[in-house]
């Protein structure tokens, strides 16, 4: 296998990975990195957890070189948390290089932002209508531009931006370099491929061993009054080596923890209100196999990297779809197979489309066998959660 140096990473940039401990290179890295240093456009077929925004950061960063105080990278991403995580990797792998980013969002407070940019950034991270506003108001300059990432196209193309990620590409330079990651590459992504990179290179690395993909995903659909003993059911069915029990609020975690202790099992539990020292110690306890169940908010579903997580239950449909994505992405890590459960009430309903939306596919309704239903749980996607209640001399 080859290491980082071997692929032409300069010395400052592989210090950087030296003090994060990457050892060897992804598989993504290993084939991207070389044909974006040599200049190439590319297309990289990836999904999140596979290295893709190292593959990109890093010979970006090389080649842009010392700081020079104007925007010469542009990297273009769909969410908020995507930006934010964009961002962490550029000034880690940067760090050696003094490379300067500005992360542009919106549903934030201009005043931050402006002041990134007025003091010179290398690399602009940005979701697309904050940055349309700020290049609007002539706060940012994009004619010095050398280098656009469009990450994760394929949600961008969901989430309806696309004309925006248009109209800021038309005011880049037309000498530059293009990137651009998709988890799924199709008829869509190829038309702006077609238009928007030059005789680009693609490679694929989606090889069935990304969390999503080695996931059993299941909606449950229930009446809320009955999520509770649900919970106990499928926990007392699902053969769990470890779970994590995620809940929308602390309240929520607090007493299903209560709930699941009282059916005689210990819980490890993480939220907000948890001090910093039990928080540490319900993970460490979890993570050694002390408890086998885990119940946390959303503090828990991101960048936490437990392995052999074998379950994942979302005690309520996660609000923001792209938490549905990282609270699963805590099981079937590293080509193990996992599985992941929601109960699904019907007061749920809307943040459930926006997540089959964001997924691009509609997720299995599945009916608890054995357990006593109050109504008919209804299996057709879309459709409201139940029929009418059963009639109890049935
Ligand atoms: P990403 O697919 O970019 O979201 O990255 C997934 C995770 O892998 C992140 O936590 C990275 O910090 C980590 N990572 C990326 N490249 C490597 C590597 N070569 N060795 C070890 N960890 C890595």
């Amino acid at each position: 296998m080859s290491t980082f140096t071997e692929i032409g990473l300069p010395e400052p940039v592989t210090r950087s990975l030296a003090d994060a401990g990457y050892v060897t290179p992804t598989p993504i890295q290993a084939q991207a990195i070389p044909i974006i240093l040599s200049g190439r456009d590319l297309i990289g077929a990836a999904q999140t957890g596979t290295g893709k925004t190292a593959a990109f950061a890093l010979p970006t960063i090389a080649r842009l070189g010392p700081a020079a105080g104007k925007p010469r990278c542009l990297v273009l991403v769909p969410t908020r948390e995507l930006a934010v995580q964009v961002d962490e990797n550029f000034q880690k792998y940067g760090k050696y290089l003094g490379t300067k980013t500005a992360l542009l969002y919106g549903g934030v407070g201009y005043g931050a932002q402006v002041k990134a940019l007025s003091e010179g950034v290398d690399v602009v991270i940005a979701t697309p209508g904050r940055l349309l506003d700020l290049h609007e108001q002539k706060i940012l300059d994009l004619s010095s531009i050398q280098v656009v990432i469009l990450d994760e196209v394929d949600r961008m193309l969901d989430m309806g931006f696309i004309e925006d990620v248009t109209r800021i590409i038309r005011f880049c330079p037309k000498e530059r370099q293009t990137l651009l990651f998709s988890a799924t590459v199709d008829e869509r992504i190829g038309k702006i491929a077609n238009w928007a990179l030059r005789d680009p290179i693609t490679i694929d690395v989606r090889t069935g061993s990304t969390a999503a993909e080695t996931v059993d995903h299941a909606i449950y659909p229930v009446d809320v009054f009955q999520k509770y003993d649900l919970l106990i059911e499928l926990l007392k069915k699902s053969e769990f080596k470890s779970v994590i029990v995620f809940t929308r609020t602390k309240r929520d975690a607090d007493r299903i923890t209560e709930w699941i202790e009282g059916h005689g099992t210990p819980v490890a539990t993480m939220h907000a209100d948890r001090s910093q020292t039990e928080r540490t110690e319900a993970l460490k306890g979890f993570k050694s196999g002390k408890y086998t169940i885990l119940v946390a908010t959303d503090i828990a579903s991101r960048g936490l990297d437990i392995t052999g997580v074998t379950h994942v239950i979302n005690y309520n449909v996660p609000e923001h779809p792209e938490d549905y994505v990282h609270r699963i992405g805590r099981t079937g890590r590293a080509a193990a197979e996992g599985e992941a459960f929601t109960l699904f009430s019907p007061d749920e309903l809307h943040s459930m489309h926006q997540i089959e939306q964001l997924l691009g596919r509609p997720i299995e309704r599945r009916k608890l066998e054995g357990f006593r239903y109050f109504s008919e749980p209804i299996l057709t996607p879309g459709g409201a959660k139940t029929a009418a209640p059963r009639k109890r001399n049935r």
